[in-house]
């Protein structure tokens, strides 16, 4: 689950100052109003989240980093920021979208209970892992060296809400039992973050490569499916990854119809500009039998 989407621009280590820590009730997960997602207001109010709102905690290794006067002064309330992702996270991953005839598998979430996002001096862009007590305790690291290297200034506060929207998602995201492929893991990631509309503007659909590549090149995809299948499908995929271990072949023909060599083909006649079978239908395929 580590995220290394480009290398980070160096900033000098600076010695390290008192850590600052601030502990935030996330009760008010996903109340934030959204102007990103157009299918956020469509929600009923009545269905209860799947995601039971975490204890929010952030913690700041070193004050002096330019990066933490970045990170603060485009993100006054961290709280408010990671409240609202997991708010997304549960409307895309969990709440059936309205319409939908794919409302079969109760929504649940994996059990997190406090995600602590930890602002730090290091490599890379951000990671999640479990805490070293309890994995329903999840630390995303987020790297203060790539913060004050993100270029221009007006890409800051959606680079930093589509990082740890994406960060966050693997907090509540379903994994197989540990046998999901770590591209589909960080391609469900990316999704969610594309469907938030915070994709940065490199990102590029790439028909040449592998549909397990991961990230954004999963995450379009994930929404050519989602497109092909129905609002909702990425969702299954979700929730199927619940209690069933990953096995390819079936995972996708029981879930899809068709093998995920086969989608991934259709997906990349749809981007070049050939034709795949345009059907959205789950007919028998032969090489799922
Ligand atoms: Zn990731």
């Amino acid at each position: 689950m580590v995220m290394r989407e480009q290398d980070p621009m160096g900033a000098d280590a600076l010695s390290s100052s008192a850590p600052a820590s601030v502990v935030v009730d996330a009760s008010d997960a996903g109340s934030g109003d959204d102007k990103r997602a157009s299918s956020s207001s469509s929600d009923p109010a009545s269905r209860p989240a799947a995601i039971k709102p975490p204890k929010l905690r952030l913690h700041i290794q070193d004050l002096a980093h330019p990066g933490t006067a970045k990170f603060l002064r485009v993100v006054p309330n961290a709280g408010d920021l990671l409240a609202q992702a997991v708010g997304d996270i549960d409307r895309l991953l969990y709440r059936p979208p309205d319409g939908s005839k794919k409302q079969g598998t109760r929504p649940h979430a994996p059990p997190t209970r406090s995600v602590t996002l930890v602002l730090e001096d290091m490599d890379g862009v951000a990671y999640t892992t479990g805490s070293d007590l309890d994995d329903d305790h999840k630390e995303i690291h987020f790297s203060l060296r790539y913060i004050d290297s993100i270029h221009p200034e007006e890409l800051l506060a959606s680079e930093i809400r589509g990082v740890l929207t994406h960060e966050l998602v693997h907090c509540y995201q379903w994994n197989a039992c540990g046998t999901c492929p770590g591209g589909l893991i960080e391609g469900v990631a990316d999704w969610v973050r594309l469907r938030c509309g915070l994709e940065p503007p490199h990102w590029r659909k790439h028909p040449d490569g592998d549909w397990a590549s991961g990230y954004e090149q999963t995450a379009y995809f994930l929404q050519y499916l989602e497109t092909r299948f129905g609002p909702g499908t990425v969702q299954e995929i979700n929730a199927k990854m619940r209690r069933h271990k990953y096995r390819g072949g079936a995972f996708w023909c029981k879930l899809l119809g068709k093998t995920v060599d086969e989608l991934y083909a259709n997906y990349v006649k749809e981007v070049t500009g050939g034709e795949g079978d345009g059907e959205g239908d789950r007919s028998d395929d032969e090489s799922c039998s």
